[in-house]
């Protein structure tokens, strides 16, 4: 993680002609866990930021608290490890502030689903053009194993050791449930290849896209997901030419689901629980409203403020 006033703000000139490579964004080495899911969604964002060539003194990872807020110290970009449950309001500080850098935010389900919740649903109704990732472990890891909003009901945890009382918060549906939601999609840490793709996906959407990351903590909650790691039949993916298609799962996978994401109410209903784990993009519109774009008011000289406010107080005038 770097700073916002070091020295990446003064980039070479010889910049703008250099190509990146997966070292110009390796930071600090990962203290994730050993088998973290974390470990494999980390490279995935790393082969997305070469493949496009971002350049890191253009680049932000916002996060807030949790095992996946680590984010930002792994990565030689700029970055942002906030507090708890806020990560999507600094990002949006940063991203009406400065448009034009590519602003990533890295989340947990508690940080998100939980403390974040409101900022989650305002921040998806704003549709600012940033990438939003969930990552989801359904477990407070950082603090040692409690029961969070995501976490399956039955599931014990030293909060609840008897399992899990509520039936999980849906993060699909829920977003797919607010206005102006622009872009839904799933994926999981194993499978690097669809991941890859949708983090792909996500990056071109042109408004906030929102990315659950099915992510295996094997130190807290291994059930959650190894059935369905060890059971390809268990997952059924979402295929469409707009959605994410990946030819090299073709075979491992025998459930595909033709599912245009253009579609709202199928969106929806596919994302209700059926004893399926579906993957891929749920829904998709690239007409809503970006928040930064509607709000955007044209730059004005000091002289056409002051100008403007006296014009605005005379209207007060008696
Ligand atoms: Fe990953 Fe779980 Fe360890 Fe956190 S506690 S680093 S989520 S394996």
């Amino acid at each position: 993680m770097t700073d916002l006033s070091c020295s990446l703000l003064s980039a070479a000139p010889d910049d703008e002609e250099r190509e990146w490579t997966l070292a110009d964004y390796e930071a600090a080495a990962a203290r994730w866990c050993p088998g973290c899911g974390d470990h494999a969604i980390l490279t995935g964002v790393e082969r997305l930021l070469e493949a496009e060539q971002l350049p890191p003194e253009q680049t932000v990872f916002v996060s807030g608290i949790g095992c996946a807020s680590r984010f930002p110290h792994y990565l030689h970009t700029y970055g942002f490890h906030g507090i708890h449950g806020r990560a999507l309001p600094i990002a949006t500080g940063i991203k009406l502030r400065r448009p034009e850098l590519h602003v990533f935010v890295v989340m947990g389900d508690g940080d998100c689903c939980s403390i974040g919740a409101g900022h989650w649903i305002h921040a998806v109704r704003y549709n600012l053009d940033i990438v939003a990732l969930l990552l989801d472990n359904g477990v407070y890891g950082l603090t040692k194993n409690q029961t969070s909003p995501t976490s399956p009901k039955g599931i014990p945890s030293n909060t609840q050791p008897r399992g899990a009382i509520l039936p999980p918060i849906n993060p699909i549906a829920a977003t797919l449930g607010v206005t102006n939601a622009s872009f839904v999609a799933q994926t999981g840490d194993w499978l690097p290849a669809h991941l890859y793709a949708t983090l792909q996906a996500a990056f071109h959407h042109h408004g906030l896209a929102f990315v659950r990351v099915l992510q295996r903590c094997p130190q807290y909650t291994p059930a959650i997901y190894d059935v369905a790691m060890r059971d390809p039949d268990l997952v059924e993916l979402l295929v469409h030419p707009n959605g994410v298609v990946v030819p090299e799962l073709d075979r491992l996978f025998k459930h595909k689901r033709p599912h245009d994401p253009a579609d709202l109410d199928a969106a929806r209903h596919l994302a209700e629980p059926d004893g399926k784990i579906r993957l891929g993009v749920f829904y998709r519109n690239e007409t809503c409203p970006v928040y930064e774009e509607t709000r955007a008011v044209a730059a004005r000289s000091a002289s056409e403020k002051v100008a403007l406010l006296g014009a605005e107080l005379d209207r007060y005038a008696v």
